[in-house]
């Protein structure tokens, strides 16, 4: 099993935790600037938006794809935040670079893909960015770890988990039940990855993004990828778990002198 793992970032981009927020999706240009320079004046250095939505069924919004990677690089001229988005084929790979986003994340149902991970890996070779791969959307930490190394084989060490909980079947209180356990086990399993939260998909609800940001802190969790929109109840996905930019400040407040990762 891999294990020298690389930082993620640089010590000051991730001093109080490695916090990443921004909207479900890259909605507009104007809505990612008001957002972006909101969070940024709350201390957000990370940006992510969604620029190709993954949709369980077709038919919703599915982005605005190459067009809205020229809108991460204006919040990034505008701001000097980093940024971060969805990638699910070599193709996004290609489009996100040439764009300059700086961190790349696997979405839960591509993770669920070995192929679509291979592909993806295949066309990292030899590259330098972040990835954050994030748990696939059913309950198997095999496909998690796979994926994992399918990155690490193609040369990448500057790889981090993210949590963001499994569809389970019945009654949760969760939109993605945690299942921190299981969850502790694939943690055992590769000592030195770094794993983040996604307490915005795990709960599926504003209210519950405190609480779960304070489980992953008191679990030893590396930082945090929160949904963040200017206006939550408009968004055009995800509208129920996105918080205004000025709510994020006690989820930061509680990851102050967090180690960096
Ligand atoms: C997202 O981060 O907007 C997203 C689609 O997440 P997930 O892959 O965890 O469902
Ligand atoms: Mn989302």
């Amino acid at each position: 099993m891999p294990t020298d793992f690389l930082p993620v970032l640089s010590d000051t981009h991730s001093r109080d935790g490695l916090i990443i927020a921004g909207p479900c999706s890259a909605e507009s240009l104007d809505r990612m600037l008001l957002t972006a320079r909101q969070l940024c004046a709350q201390g957000i250095k990370i940006f992510r938006a969604g620029t190709w939505k993954p949709r369980t069924r077709p038919g919703g919004f599915e982005g605005h794809g190459a067009k809205a990677l020229g809108w991460l690089s204006e919040v990034k001229k505008s701001t000097g935040m980093l940024t971060a988005t969805e990638v699910g084929c070599a193709a996004h790979v290609e489009a996100a670079l040439d764009a300059g986003v700086d961190i790349l994340w696997i979405g839960a149902r591509t993770t669920v893909s070995p192929f679509a991970v291979q592909d993806i890996a295949d066309s990292l070779r030899g590259c330098d960015v972040p990835v954050l791969i994030k748990n696939p959307s059913c309950v198997d930490m095999n496909l998690w770890i796979g994926a994992v190394e399918r990155f690490y084989n193609s040369g990448l060490r500057r790889l981090a988990a993210v949590h963001r909980g499994f569809k389970i079947p019945g009654e949760t209180s969760y939109r993605n039940a945690p299942l921190w356990e299981l969850v502790a086990e694939f943690r055992k399993e590769l000592p030195g990855l770094p794993i983040i939260c996604d307490p915005s998909h795990m709960g599926g609800a504003r209210q519950m993004i405190l609480p779960l940001s304070a489980r992953a802190r008191e679990l030893g969790y590396d930082g945090l990828i929160i949904e963040s929109h200017c206006d939550p109840d408009s968004a055009l996905t995800d509208s129920f778990q996105q918080i205004l930019p000025s709510d994020i400040k006690p989820v930061m407040d509680i990851w102050k002198g967090c180690a960096a990762c």
